[in-house]
This record gives C-alpha cells, structure tokens and sequence, in this order.
C-alpha cells in the first residue's frame, strides 16, 4: 500500500523508515529538502506537493509540530483538502490540542475524507524501535483497518474514544511527565543540598514506589547534567499550553501544570528552550545554587 507522510523531523524520519521496511511505498514530504533526501536515500518518493500526495496516496499520516502547522498543511492553499478524493484516510501523529483535531476532522468529513488523530509517547528512541504508544481518536471501524500501520510504528495502540481522544490522552501523558521530571529535580537538588549523592538516592529509590520510566530516563541525565534532547522544552511548553487551554476551556482545575509550565517558560527565555525537559533540573540549580550534577 502506498503511504503519503508529511513531516519528516526528529520523529518522522524514523517512522518512514520502519514503514519502508514493513514493505510500504511511501511518498514523503516537508519543508526541509534535506530530510526528504534522507528519507529517499532509505528508499521513499519524494512527493511533489501536498495535494498531489493527497491525490494519489489512500493513507496519508502527518508528524508535525502543532496545531497551526497541522491545519496548514490540511486546511491551507495547496494543502492535504485540495488534493483529496472522497475515501482519503488521513492519521494525524502529531501532538496537536484536541480542539484542533476536531475541527479539521470536521472540514475532512465534508470532503469525504476520514480523520483519526493518533499522537505518540516515547521519543526518538521509541519512533526508531518501533515502539512507540500510539493514543487514538477516531472511528473503531477506521482504526481497525489503519492497524496494521499501528502495528509497524507502536508498541502499544490504543483507541481512546471518538475523536480528539487521542490528543486529549496525549495531553495527560506530558502532564504526568512534566510533574515528574519536576519534583525529581527538587528531590534530586533537595538530596544535594542535605550532603546526599544523587546517584546513590536514585540508586536507593528506583525499585520502589517513587521508581518510574521517567525517573529511570530522567535522573542519569541530571547526575550527568548532560540535556542534550531528546524531548525539547520548548516542544513541551507547547503541550502544556494546549493542556491549560483545555482545562481552562472545560474549567477543569491545572495549578501543577500551570506551575511548571512557569518554570518552562523561565528556561526558554534563559535560552535552554532546545535542551531536554530533564533541563527543569537547571531551573532548580539557578534558584538554589546547587548543581545536581558532580
Ligand atoms: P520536528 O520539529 O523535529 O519535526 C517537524 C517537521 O515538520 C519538520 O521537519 C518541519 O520541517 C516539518 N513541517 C513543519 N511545517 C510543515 C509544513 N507546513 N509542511 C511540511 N512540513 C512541515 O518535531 P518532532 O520532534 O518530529 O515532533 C513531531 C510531533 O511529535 C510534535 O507534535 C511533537 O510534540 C510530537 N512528539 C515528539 C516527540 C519527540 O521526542 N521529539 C515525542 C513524542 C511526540
């Protein structure tokens, strides 16, 4: 089956190339003529224009940064709407507000053209294994025949109600992430501080009931105050502004998110918005004076 994918950045790339080797024609566009090169060198097509994939590829999934780049790419001039024909199947894989899900689902039904939106946990190392959790929104009857594409690029795919759903799990899963990087750094500075070694607290902690795959990934990069990313801050920031959004939208109550969210806005204009999120750890190290790291 041929797959139009648009958005070829830290996690798209990986994703073409584990459905090129599922044995999926793939006709891949962005805006970066560098990455679609790469992704051609793997063997995909390079596509000429959005509408035009969207006129000759049945699937088309997008990997984008956020909402705006996703009703581009869908709703704009030259865009995924002018090129469709009546029974295009479109996957969203970007992590978008779930407001922004609906409504270009919406303008999709009116062309005959059938959306879920389907974000990803598990970063670059995941979208390269194939592993990553997918979190689904949509129609059971069009998840089920998009499957089989779940199944090259997740681990885990799971339909989380109509949709919008996916985003909205999505946005549950940064928010829990950003709350445990969070207080890690504060237990972690905390430890330092009282004359504790970090490693050996983490090393101490890990198997219990604090131990989690985001302390696991988390604590080693800052007892090594290496943040290079992985998962930027300034992508997170993005996140947790659509989190707050909703809540605000729905009145549902956000004082921890709002908080951190804070402390991501103080590291961007710090100039750390391309470090990884485990750089909250640098928030902490400003305001205490204490490095975490040896
Ligand atoms: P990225 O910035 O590396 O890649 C985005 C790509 O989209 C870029 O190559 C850019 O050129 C392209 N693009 C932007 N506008 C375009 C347009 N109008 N037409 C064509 N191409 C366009 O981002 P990423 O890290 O790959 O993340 C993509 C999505 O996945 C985001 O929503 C992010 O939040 C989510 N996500 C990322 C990670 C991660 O660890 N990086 C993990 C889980 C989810």
């Amino acid at each position: 089956m041929k797959i139009g994918f648009i958005g070829l950045g830290i996690m798209g790339k990986p994703m073409v190339k584990n459905l090129l080797k599922a044995g999926y024609e793939v006709v891949a566009f962005d805006l970066n003529q560098k990455s679609v090169d790469l992704v051609v060198a793997e063997g995909a097509v390079a596509g000429e224009s959005i509408s035009s994939i969207a006129a000759t590829c049945p699937v088309v999934i997008t990997m984008l940064p956020n909402s705006p780049h996703v009703k581009t790419v869908v709703l704009g001039k030259g865009g995924l709407l002018e090129g469709a024909k009546p029974g295009l199947k479109y996957i969203d894989m970007s992590s978008i507000a779930p407001l922004a899900s609906k409504e270009v689902e919406k303008a999709c039904a009116e062309k005959g053209v059938r959306m879920l939106d389907a974000p990803v946990s598990g970063g670059e190392p995941k979208a390269i294994d194939g592993t990553m959790s997918i979190m689904i929104g949509g129609e059971k009857d069009l998840y089920e025949e998009m499957l089989p594409i779940f199944k090259v690029l997740g681990g885990s795919y799971v339909l989380c109600g109509s949709i919008g759903a996916g985003n909205t799990t999505k946005l549950a899963n940064q928010m829990i992430v950003a709350g445990n990087i969070a207080i890690l750094a504060e237990a972690l500075t905390l430890a330092k501080k009282a004359g504790v070694d970090p490693q050996t607290v983490f090393e101490a902690i890990k198997g219990g009931l604090a131990g989690s795959t985001v302390m696991n990934a988390k604590a080693p990069m800052m007892i090594a105050g290496d943040f290079k990313p992985g998962f930027k801050i300034d992508l997170h920031i993005k996140d947790l502004n659509n989190a707050i959004e909703t809540g605000h939208g729905i009145g549902s109550p956000m004082p921890l998110t709002v908080e951190i969210q804070e402390m991501l806005e103080n590291l961007h204009f710090d100039d750390k918005g391309n470090h990884d999120h485990s750089g909250l750890a640098e928030y902490y190290e400003r305001i205490s004076g204490i490095k975490i790291s040896k």
